[in-house]
């Protein structure tokens, strides 16, 4: 173990007093090792979490490469106060895809991910479903509610509680977190919260929150947050990871051990290398502060922690969880219906999920209203695909699927 981090590790342990990190991009409460506001109920809590999670990763290192996967059910909760807030069903499944996508290392930008750290980029195994059961009856997993409070996820009531995490605050109540990870989206006023693992007040409000301005997945260059990964970066925090540069300063980092040590965050799209604490900066981690379009990792160490976390009360139980039993039989035939293209009208890239049970690859081709093809590629049923149609020009296209002799065909707008 290297000696700097060894350090740290004691260091944290027995360090008395912890604070709270805030700033503009991330509200979660990180614990932060040189401040206050932390009572000793959750300091205990946050030192048996780490020497857990620390005897964990010894215990299990050999290990990271042959686990299962592990799908986790999500409950979304839009509680808008302007029309703005809301968002559509599939708007909302591209976001949860997208999520998936960044844990899987299916994301579309892996490949800028620097060579010097291509090896430490981890598949984390984990995969998030909407819900599809809830108390024994069909969902989709999302629920809506109107509010009339500006800045909800920040309300207090008097008695304490969220008012973003209760129906009768204004907000949309929790469900069951043992079976959900629930993430409210809300106005923030910071783009994303989370809560690390036993740190909520009370479960009914442990969850991810993300301001409706940094939430979904739009395939669009033309915000900083668009492409769904406040709710990767907060996820990261809701099992058990800091942030990248850890504390300001080049003694404490992050607890992972395949991690650089960073002097500070990031912002912007930074071009690599970086250098500080004598060594490259990783700004493309899910963990720094970078724009969405450059982030593009977890490293395996983090993975680790991760999945720790995930043998924890209050996380372990969301492994066994039901909630996204599937009480209709998945398709094994290719149909309309089974395809999501999003977005469509789209303008830089479309985002695909084929709900389809098959292991064959698939050939999917775009052609124009002429007939003429302008785009073909294979992929299978299970993956989760963004494409490039920047170089694509306006106009209406079919886009088709052929798989084992079926043919299903979807129109696709493209328009700039
Ligand atoms: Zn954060």
């Amino acid at each position: 173990m290297n000696i700097k981090k060894l350090q740290f590790i004691i260091l944290f342990l027995f360090l008395p007093i912890l604070s709270i990190a805030q700033d503009h991009n991330c509200g979660t409460h990180q614990p932060n090792f040189t401040g206050k506001n932390m009572n000793k109920f959750q300091l205990h809590q946050i030192q048996e979490l780490e020497l857990f999670t620390q005897k964990w990763i010894a215990k299990n290192k050999n290990k990271a490469s042959i686990r299962e996967i592990i799908t986790i059910p999500v409950v979304v909760h839009i509680v808008w106060n302007t029309p703005a807030d809301n968002f559509t069903d599939l708007e909302i499944e591209a976001q949860i895809d997208a999520l998936t996508a960044d844990f899987r290392k299916m994301n579309e930008n892996t490949t800028s991910i620097p060579a010097s750290f291509q090896s430490l980029a981890a598949d984390v195994e984990i995969e998030f479903c909407l819900a599809t059961v809830y108390e024994g009856k069909e969902t989709n997993g999302i629920v809506r509610k109107e509010t009339s409070l500006t800045g909800i996820g920040n309300l207090y009531h008097s008695d304490n509680r969220r008012r973003i995490c209760y129906d009768d605050l204004g907000g949309s109540s929790a469900w069951e977190p043992e079976d959900y990870i629930n993430i409210w989206v809300g106005q923030l006023g910071l783009l994303g919260e989370a809560t690390f693992p036993g740190m909520a007040d009370t479960k009914y409000e442990d969850g991810v929150f993300i301001d409706p301005s940094a939430f979904g997945f739009f395939c669009s260059s033309s915000s900083n947050y668009v492409l769904g990964r406040t709710l990767t970066h907060e996820m990261g925090h809701f099992f058990n990871l800091y942030h990248i540069w850890g504390e300001n300063g080049c003694t404490i980092d992050d607890l992972v051990m395949d991690t650089p040590m960073q002097n500070v965050s990031s912002s912007g799209c930074p071009l690599h290398p970086q250098v500080s604490c004598g060594s490259d900066d990783m700004f493309m981690n899910f963990m720094d502060y970078t724009d969405d379009r450059c982030m593009a990792m977890f490293t395996k160490g983090q993975k680790m922690r991760m999945l720790a976390a995930l043998d924890t009360f209050p996380r372990e139980s969301l492994k066994i969880s039901d909630g996204c039993a599937r009480s209709i039989i998945k398709n094994i035939t290719l149909t309309p219906d089974d395809i999501l293209l999003f977005p469509n009208p789209a303008t830089d890239c479309i985002h695909i999920d084929l709900d389809l049970e098959n292991d064959l690859p698939i050939r999917m081709a775009i052609y124009d209203t002429k007939g003429r093809e302008i785009y073909s590629n294979h992929i299978f049923a299970k993956d989760l695909r963004t494409f490039n149609i920047s170089n694509i020009s306006n106009g209406i296209y079919f886009i088709y699927f052929e798989s084992n002799g079926q043919v299903a065909s979807k129109k696709l707008i493209i328009d700039k």
